[in-house]
């Protein structure tokens, strides 16, 4: 049981149906701090009753808190929603929380020894991150940088292709561009850390992939990704095997594109897709920014079965978010995803064999 993850949903039900933005924004800062806490929330009850000082919750996300601890459930909130005429988007709400993990249950799930799957220290590096080149603020310089400290040996640097200007896309110019860039910098860390050209391709409602292929022929990390028809409860399958049997695609990334709470993401036969993407070597992405974390353990597990290789993925946007890495390991973990099958645990030789192989 995740109370953390129960009681930051009844605070995000309640954010749902405040009549004043201050109101909403309040419980729905307080549901992300639950979310973040390191530790069950049932330890920070003190023998008085009341709760430690956690930052960013007032005192009517407290007493929410403490309802939900003392009785499994919060009247506050459940009789707020009978009252406000909008039981049924509530509902669809709660639907859409299925298998996410609060920060609690990611570190439990990285220290349980009876877990297989990788553990942290098997994982080398990261493979989808944007960077200032498009809707990201880090820079390539404290990508290296972040990345040596978190003992990686490389990233993938996947800024947004140019089909997806909402995202600020990089043109083919500016790409090149970047390219220099990066190649400076692998000059400059030759030997300890290796930057790769990457780019999140967008893949269209057909299932094609927004670039060329010699387009794509001129990077060597290629993360495909949907980001349209993510609410359509029509099946996709078609387009997301299309997307995966496309040549010089490495990584079918974030497969679904749900997010926590409010979109359900693409609907599929995945099983299908994992299928193709198992014939074609293209790796399933576990994409660990904690309001996606899609897959969850749940598919991926679907995906171990079918023999699928794995990419485990920050989808960082800043250095700080790269720990969302840590989510993508712990649902590998929870879905028994054996570590040789995880294309960030390959040593970084055998890595860009694998990159440069597939574009052949
Ligand atoms: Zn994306």
């Amino acid at each position: 049981m995740d109370m953390n993850g129960k009681i930051a949903a009844l605070l995000r039900d309640f954010a749902a149906i405040q009549k004043s933005r201050q109101g909403m924004w309040g419980y729905k800062r307080a549901a992300a701090a639950i979310l973040a806490l390191e530790e069950p929330i049932e330890s920070l009850l003190q023998p008085d009753g009341t709760l430690r000082k956690i930052p960013n919750i007032g005192p009517s996300s407290s007493r929410v808190i403490l309802e939900v601890l003392r009785t499994g459930t919060s009247p506050t909130v459940e009789n707020a929603i009978a009252g406000s005429g909008q039981k049924s988007d509530i509902e669809r709400r709660r639907d859409l929380r299925g298998h996410f993990l609060s920060r609690a249950q990611v570190l439990a799930a990285l220290r349980n020894k009876k877990l297989r799957g990788p553990t942290l220290a098997d994982y080398h590096g990261d493979l989808q991150m944007h960077s200032t080149w498009s809707d990201g603020s880090q820079t390539l310089d404290a990508i290296v940088e972040a990345g040596i400290e978190r003992g990686y040996q490389f990233c993938g640097v996947t800024d947004h292709s140019y089909g997806l200007p909402i995202a600020h896309g990089v043109s083919m110019h500016k790409l090149f561009e970047q390219h220099r860039v990066i190649d400076a910098l692998n000059d400059r860390y030759k030997g300890r850390f290796r930057l790769i050209k990457g780019i999140e391709a967008n893949i269209r409602a057909d299932g094609s992939v927004d670039m060329e292929p010699q387009e794509l022929r001129q990077l060597e990390l290629v993360v495909a990704a949907p980001h349209s028809s993510l609410r359509s409860t029509a099946d996709q399958t078609k387009r997301m095997v299309a997307a995966v049997k496309t040549p010089g695609v490495h990584i079918l990334g974030h497969p679904r594109g749900r997010m926590y709470g409010s979109r359900p993401g693409v609907s599929a036969n995945w099983d299908r897709v994992f299928e193709a993407a198992e014939k074609t070597g293209v790796a399933i992405e576990i994409d660990g920014d904690p309001a996606r974390q899609d897959l969850d353990y749940d598919v991926a597990k679907r995906a171990v079965d079918a023999g699928c290789l794995f990419a485990l993925d920050s989808d960082a946007h800043s250095t700080g978010e790269l720990r969302y890495a840590e989510t993508a390991i712990a649902h590998a973990r929870l879905a028994g995803v054996p570590k040789d099958r995880v294309i960030n645990c390959w040593p970084v030789k055998k890595l860009l064999e694998w990159l440069k192989s597939r574009h052949s």
